[in-house]
């Protein structure tokens, strides 16, 4: 190795870049991870994932408990919110599950180089006033959240706020307005709608979620209301005054048009996410970015620069934790010399509301601009577990391709979506037909047994419905 300090160099240790470490360092390769965050694990441990699932789990038991829904069940409770324990749990999972990784790279041998990493040249960085020179450097310094100009985060203030505020608010705000009818508007909107908070959700299009199946929005749509969010869709913000405790936001149609006000106690500025690429350097590596800020990679992560590789967030693709680790495993199994592959085209997405909504590979809609489609439906209300459990709201959704049946994508609506979609992604994976998934024996009495007849559906024979 000789004038180099380590075969593989990682900035940034989010899901992406501290898996990519690890298996790298399997690999038997001498491997350092820069990270200028206190504790690793990106976006998706500190911020990210894990804290909003916390809050969302915990935050559905107390809802169940104030709802009704366990009193249908013949258990009566009257549940008192301690938002400080609520919190508090949230912060075990966090430290937790963050101190895991430096375990885990002790463990690898990972050298974790404390500070945030700026190129050099194209095969050195500099982290901390130190210089490291390695013979393959991967970026994978993730994503952070999207201004809006005219409405400025603080927070501190806890009154506009973005996601990772969102997190921490000290109390149940009155009312909360979400800008952005996407995954983190509705995961965080939900959140304290079910502490007590009134929600508004303020998006730019014509209906939420943008990307998932044009069914699935709509059902979600009408399931969020039944919960009492409001929406205003086709409607944008123009700015966001603060005034004492509260925000007042001036709201126009998305085509312009008159203006009106609207008063929160919280905003939630939640438009998307943008890729880390500023302070990084990039030019002194002789790379550049896209159009949207990306970095470029080929098949197999690697840039136009020999040596240095991309994964995760700042590439393009859906800004998911899952995809980022299966690229960081495929491209340190690449630079091992080993064959790292990633199936795009069959990477599940999950918002993990009440219910969850879960889809992966084609919408109907796309699939439809392909070519002829079969598609079978299967109500949730249909399905004895959901039922039974009172769950009665949502659908599967199995796609298939009209000539070959193969299956090109499934969307859920239920309970444990998240849970379900799996089997749908391996099905695809090994190139299933809907024929495949009805023939294939589901156990009783359980949700998955939704995707068998809605597969059943495909060819027009489910049997409960
Ligand atoms: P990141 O996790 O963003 O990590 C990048 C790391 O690089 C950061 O720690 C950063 O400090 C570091 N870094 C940046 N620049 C440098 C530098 N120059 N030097 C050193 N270090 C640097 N995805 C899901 O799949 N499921 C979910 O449930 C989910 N929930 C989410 C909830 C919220 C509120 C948010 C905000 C995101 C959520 N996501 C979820 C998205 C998920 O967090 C990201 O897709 C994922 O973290 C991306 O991983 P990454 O490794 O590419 O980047
Ligand atoms: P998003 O892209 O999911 O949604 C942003 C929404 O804001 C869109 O509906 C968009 O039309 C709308 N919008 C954009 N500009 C607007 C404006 N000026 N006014 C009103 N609406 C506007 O982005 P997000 O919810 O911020 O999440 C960011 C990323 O984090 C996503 O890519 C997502 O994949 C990831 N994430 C994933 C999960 C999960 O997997 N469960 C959870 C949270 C976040």
């Amino acid at each position: 190795m000789a004038d180099y300090d380590y075969d593989v160099l990682v900035i940034g240790a989010g899901p992406g870049g501290y898996v990519a470490a690890i298996r790298a360092a399997q690999l038997g390769l001498k491997t350092a991870c820069a990270e200028g965050r206190a504790t690793l694990g990106g976006t998706c441990l500190n911020v990210g994932c894990i804290p909003s699932k916390a809050m969302l789990h915990a935050s559905e038991y107390f809802e169940a408990a104030a709802g009704g829904a366990m009193a249908a069940m013949g258990i009566k409770v009257k549940p008192e919110l301690d938002l400080g324990t609520m919190h508090g749990q949230r912060k075990d999972a966090v430290k937790g599950l963050t101190g895991g990784i430096e375990f885990l790279f002790k463990k690898n041998k990972v050298d974790w180089l404390k500070g945030y990493a700026q190129f050099t040249s194209n095969d050195s960085v500099e982290v901390a006033g130190k210089t490291y020179r390695a013979k393959n450097i991967i970026i994978a310094t993730g994503s952070s959240v999207t201004p809006l100009p005219g409405v400025e985060v603080d927070n501190d203030k806890q009154i506009i706020v973005d996601s990772t505020g969102a997190l921490e608010l000290a109390k149940v705000p009155g009312h909360m307005v979400v800008i952005g009818g996407g995954v983190i508007g509705l995961e965080l909107g939900s959140v304290w709608r079910r502490l007590g908070a009134k929600v508004t959700v303020v998006e730019f299009l014509d209906q939420i979620l943008p990307g998932m199946d044009g069914d699935v929005r709509k059902e979600a749509n009408k399931i969020f209301k039944k919960q009492g969010i409001e929406f205003k869709l086709k409607t944008k913000v123009t700015k966001a005054d603060v005034k004492g405790k509260k925000a007042v936001l001036t709201l126009e149609s998305a085509a312009g048009g008159d203006a009106e006000t609207l008063e929160a106690d919280v905003v939630l500025v939640s438009i998307g996410r943008r890729p880390n690429t500023d302070g990084l350097g990039l030019d002194k590596a002789g790379l550049a970015v896209n159009q949207r800020g990306q970095i470029e990679t080929d098949h197999d992560f690697a840039t136009q620069v020999p040596g240095i590789w991309a994964i995760g967030d700042v590439v393009p693709g859906p800004m998911l934790a899952h995809k980022a680790e299966d690229e960081g495993i495929a491209c340190a199994e690449n630079i091992a010399g080993l064959t790292g592959i990633v199936n795009h085209d069959v990477i599940p997405s999950v918002v993990y509301t009440w219910p969850e909504i879960a889809g992966v590979g084609l919408t109907e809609e796309a699939a439809k601009e392909k070519g002829e489609v079969k598609v079978g439906k299967f109500p949730m209300l249909a399905n004895s577990r959901a039922k039974t459990n009172h769950e009665p709201d949502g659908f599967v959704k199995v796609i298939a391709d009209a000539k070959t049946d193969r299956v090109l994508g499934v969307w859920c609506i239920a309970s444990v979506a998240g849970t379900m979609i799996a089997q749908a992604a391996q099905a695809m994976e090994f190139g299933a037909t809907s024929e495949d998934i009805a023939y294939t024996c589901h156990a009783h009495p359980t949700h998955s047994e939704a995707i068998k007849e809605a597969a059943m559906a495909v060819t027009g024979k489910p049997i409960h419905v």
